[in-house]
């Protein structure tokens, strides 16, 4: 009898999972049996590592083959685990040495020829690898762009089997992506696009720098997509690890296309016809396909005419806007995936767009109908969305600010904020609790009276919070020491529903 060891690694969720692959051989009827939680395509793997070898000229050991994965509660779904199961077998074989094996992650699925091809989980399991500590990592090919971003960790790739064998015990070069494998440039919009609209700007760019919600209300065509597509370029470029996490995200969703590492904050457009599904994820088989929220995870998720959304999927927003993760809870597979976004949502005055009073053309919309409309927004939800804009339609051609002038100010702005937030986990405003809030982060004296006010006035506590929330962006932009009276107004301001939803 003997036994080797290898690693790969699976996806559960949006994160990777090594697997340990122990590969046993002893006399007795030709047999191989994969155990260890192992789905159809997993099982399916000993005929295409079979195969496989048998086209490279490798061996495949006679005799009784049992295959091990584990942790054995973990789901092994795909064949990401192909190559892993491959050196298991060329080590129990002594076709490569034991030793050849010890800290290497093997990631990529088979071809019957012996090629490596692609699979969509190769780098989160290169982040999981290198967060367990071993030195290399082999991935197909044509993920290697992607998973060579993963610092502490040397990612190498090969085209076949025997080429990896010869890379690994004669250290033969590694095969490197095509130099000249288009990359595609991460496109940003540019603000100076939008004319006019100065007071809506204003708003983004407070909302940019506090990472508040924001609901603009207007007319078809005055503007509202133009403007929050542009939001991605006035944020600050992800950190590291906030683009490893995005990447992975979108490498498993499969809307990397040609993006090598994606850097801009994501910006999620999900249709209105949009299903519950497809915007909190789901589960195929043991495969999960992330949401809309979880694909604008670190990003924006922008609701165009957010009223004709069907109500259950506007409502399941109200939990992962609190808790920046959605749960998800299927017979297959359950757990948790990340969707810390910031939420812009624009909406129509009315059905028929023209009820708002700068509009030449009469409203045809029965006021029923109007009334419904807006209550197609729920309370709870509105009540999360700190800044309202109501959007008039204007016939100015002034040009404002280019997205990389207001970017550098949020930039600043945000500074300020991390600089005040440096001793506590939260980076924006938006984010900071109410507790916090209020033992730390108080307006002057002015501003306090204005909040008082407005909260007696209302009754709402957490209306005030959330405004004092904003204020502070407010007094970030404008280098306030602490919001003053004037901020906490604007706040105020900002937050007033626009006509159509207090009716
Ligand atoms: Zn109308």
């Amino acid at each position: 009898m003997s036994l080797a060891r290898s690693f790969g690694a699976v996806v559960s969720g949006v994160a990777g999972q090594i697997v340990v692959v122990e590969v046993d051989h002893s006399q007795g009827l030709p047999t191989v049996g994969v155990v260890g939680l192992p789905d159809a395509s997993v099982n399916e793997a000993r005929h295409r590592v079979r195969t496989a070898l048998g086209n490279q000229n490798l061996k495949w050991p006679k005799g009784r083959v049992t295959i091990s994965l584990s942790p054995a509660e973990v789901r092994k779904q795909g064949a990401g685990l192909d190559l892993a199961i491959a050196m298991g077998v060329l080590g129990v074989t002594g076709q490569i040495p034991a030793t050849a094996l010890t800290t290497t992650v093997f990631v990529g699925e088979l071809g019957l020829d012996g090629s490596i091809r692609q699979v969509p989980g190769a780098l989160p399991a290169t982040v999981a690898a290198a967060q367990a500590g071993f030195t290399s990592v082999v991935v197909p090919k044509d993920n290697n762009l992607h998973c060579s971003v993963v610092p502490g960790i040397k990612v190498v790739s090969y085209s076949t089997l025997t080429h990896v064998i010869q890379g690994l015990v004669h250290g033969a070069e590694s095969l490197l992506p095509d130099v000249d494998s288009p990359i595609e440039p991460e496109f940003i919009l540019d603000l100076s696009d939008v004319l006019g609209q100065q007071q809506a700007r204003w708003a983004l760019e407070i909302a940019a720098i506090g990472s508040h919600n924001m609901l603009m209300v207007g007319a078809p065509g005055v503007g509202k997509t133009l403007l929050a597509e542009r939001l991605p370029g006035i944020l600050p470029k992800l950190d590291d690890h906030e683009s490893l996490e995005v990447t992975s995200i979108h490498a498993i969703a499969g809307t990397l296309a040609g993006r090598g590492s994606i850097t801009v904050p994501p910006f999620e457009a999900p249709h209105h016809s949009s299903s519950l599904s497809a915007i909190v994820g789901s589960v195929h088989g043991q495969r999960v396909n992330p949401g809309s929220i979880t694909k604008a995870h670190h990003g924006v998720l922008f609701l165009d005419e957010a009223p004709e959304f069907a109500r259950n999927v506007v409502e399941v927003l109200r939990q992962p806007l609190e808790s920046g993760q959605i749960v998800l809870n299927r017979s297959h597979w359950r757990g948790v995936l990340p969707a810390r976004f910031q939420l812009l949502m624009a909406a129509n005055p009315c059905p028929c767009g023209n009820s708002s009073p700068e509009t030449r053309q009469e409203c045809t919309c029965p006021s029923i109908t109007r009334r419904n409309y807006a209550q197609r927004l729920s309370g709870p939800l509105l009540d999360r969305m700190d800044i309202n804009i109501s959007m008039p339609h204007v016939a100015s051609t002034e040009l404002g600010d280019n997205s990389a002038t207001v970017a550098l100010r949020v930039k600043e702005a945000r500074e300020r904020t991390r600089w005040r937030l440096q001793d506590s986990p939260w980076q924006v405003n938006a984010l900071v609790p109410a507790s916090q809030l209020l033992a730390k982060f108080q307006p002057t004296v002015g501003g306090q009276e204005l909040l008082d006010a407005f909260r007696r006035k209302s009754g709402g506590l957490r209306g005030a919070h959330r405004i004092l929330r904003v204020a502070w962006s407010i007094a970030d932009l404008a280098g306030h020491q602490q919001p003053d009276r004037n901020d906490i107004a604007m706040a105020i301001h900002l937050r007033e529903r626009p006509g159509m939803l207090t009716a």
